[in-house]
């Protein structure tokens, strides 16, 4: 089999049934340490809930994931921009991140926007400053393919996964491969994210199983130290943002009032 990222020849390194019936292979690249599941024939039914059963940190994650964004796009981007949440499954992210006064849009090609309706990101737009995508890249099927639609939009990207541990782990040993939902068929190592990031000549800057891919050169112990101080950062940033939380609620009352009439 071939790794999807690199083209490079992958080899079988062990089984695992998935959802409780399909015994499925699992490949490692050697050339890039990317880990991709065989041909995933299961996802159709691995995805009749497009969020899994099983994601019981959802919330908590999008709470932590949108106070490490907004320092990411108030510290080192223009906080004024339009940003778009990839991916963006309910659209969880989107809402937070407008409720904190970003600019942002949802997109997704799978999962139902329950709570950042009206704010779908159309190609009109135009370019964004920055495209977040948590915990997706696990999920992609072509994750080339999608990251260079992401490329195609912005050139700074800003995503979650966790990175494969070493040595590799067997399939008990590591609860992220999920074969118990089936859902993550990807699994990235730090030598996978430093062959994307050279490839597309983009800087690479990770805390914890957070990444950025970006054009831009940021100070990495700043980054650090905002991202650890999470909470007293955020302070500034409401303190020096606008939210969008009543100012959205305007603009959609005023385009369904326009569309009744
Ligand atoms: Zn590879």
């Amino acid at each position: 089999m071939l790794c999807k990222i690199c083209n490079s020849a992958a080899r079988n390194i062990f089984s695992c049934k998935v959802l409780n019936k399909y015994i499925v292979s699992y490949y490692l690249c050697d050339t890039c340490g990317f880990i991709q599941t065989e041909e995933p024939y299961w996802l159709d039914e691995a995805y009749r809930d497009a969020i899994n059963i099983c994601d019981t940190g959802v919330m908590r994650r999008n709470i932590y994931f949108s106070k490490i964004t907004s320092i990411i796009l108030y510290y080192f981007f223009d906080g004024k921009a339009i940003y778009l949440d990839y991916a963006g499954g309910y659209g969880i992210l989107t809402r937070l991140m407008r409720d904190m006064g970003f600019n942002f849009y949802w997109k997704d090609l799978y999962a139902q926007n329950l709570v950042a309706r009206g704010f779908e990101y159309q190609k009109d737009y135009g370019d964004a400053e920055l495209i977040t995508s948590f915990e997706s890249f696990e999920h992609f099927k072509d994750p080339l393919q999608e990251f260079e639609m992401m490329l195609s939009i912005s050139k700074n990207i800003l995503f979650s996964t966790n990175l494969i541990p070493y040595p590799v782990p067997e399939p008990k040993d590591w609860w992220y491969y999920g074969p118990e939902h089936g859902q993550h068929i990807s699994f990235y190592s730090p030598k996978t994210l430093r062959f994307l990031s050279k490839k597309h000549d983009l800087n690479l800057y990770s805390i914890n199983n957070i990444h950025l891919l970006t054009t831009r050169r940021l100070n990495i112990l700043l980054l650090r130290a905002l991202c650890k101080c999470n909470n007293i950062s955020s302070y500034f940033i409401r303190r020096g943002m606008n939210s969008l939380t009543f100012k959205d609620m305007e603009l959609l009352r005023r385009s369904r009032s326009f569309a009744e009439k």
